[in-house]
This record gives structure tokens, sequence and C-alpha cells, in this order.
């Protein structure tokens, strides 16, 4: 048997890291979920296009990539040496503009909190972390 990959299993494999990739957000919608709270789906309308929005709360929840999103002091948010003439300026504007969608988010009314993906490791604290912000839950969005 041969370990080399054929086109399609390479495919099959980047679909799953990509999915791989999903999977923070997904985790904090499906406990929140189940635990009653209901919210929209990146919203459009208003800045940075919000993962979840919980209107009649006035409250907002980024979930955020800590390398995509440059999670301060967080070891995934490290950037390759190699490559970071590259990666450097681009995920500083990455930074810079969610730090301005947050300034708007509130001036529109709006408390925001953001998940970062280390975060979502851990139930129990994420739980926590998110009733605490939220409130306790309801049937109301
Ligand atoms: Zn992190």
């Amino acid at each position: 048997m041969s370990d080399v990959l054929t086109p399609a299993q390479r495919r099959l494999n980047m679909q799953r890291i990509r999915s791989k990739g999903m999977k923070p957000e997904m985790r904090v919608r499906r406990l929140l979920h189940g635990l009653g709270y209901r919210y929209r789906l990146h919203v459009k309308t208003l800045p940075g296009k919000p993962d979840l929005v919980f209107p009649s709360r006035r409250k907002i929840v980024f979930v955020h990539g800590c390398f995509w999103h440059q999670h301060e002091g967080c070891k995934d948010s490290h950037i390759p040496l190699s490559r970071c003439d590259y990666w450097e300026p681009k995920l500083s504007r990455n930074a810079a503009r969610d730090a301005e969608h947050t300034i708007a988010l509130r001036e529109l009314g709006y408390q925001v909190l953001a998940v970062w993906e280390c975060q979502t490791r851990d139930v129990t604290a994420l739980r926590a972390q998110l009733e605490d912000f939220l409130g306790p839950p309801s049937r109301k969005t």
C-alpha cells in the first residue's frame, strides 16, 4: 500500500480541515441552542456581520478564531516566522477591523462579547461565560 493520496482523497482531507475550522462557532451555537437561547445568525445589516445576535437583549456574540483574529497572548495566535511578512499585515488588519466593529456596535447600543476559539474547548467554562454575559435563557430571541 502506498501512502500517497489521490487528488480525491486530498480534497476530502482539505474539506475535513476546513470543516474543523468551523467547529468553534458550531460548538457555541449548539450549546446556546441547547440551553434555550434563541438568536439570529450572521446579521448582514450590522457592522461586522455578527455571528450571533440576540436582538431583544441587545447583545452580540462573536466567535473568533485565535489565529485569524489574533487572540492577544494566546499560543494559537502565533504567526509562522517564515511567512511573517505575508501574515502580519493581513492579520493586524483583521484585528483592527474587529475593534472598529465592536465600537460601532456599542454605539448602536449593543453589548459585545468575543468568544475565542481556545475558550470553546472547556464547555463548562464556556457555558458560564455565555450565561454570565447573556443572562438567563428564555424563549425570546
Ligand atoms: Zn486563543
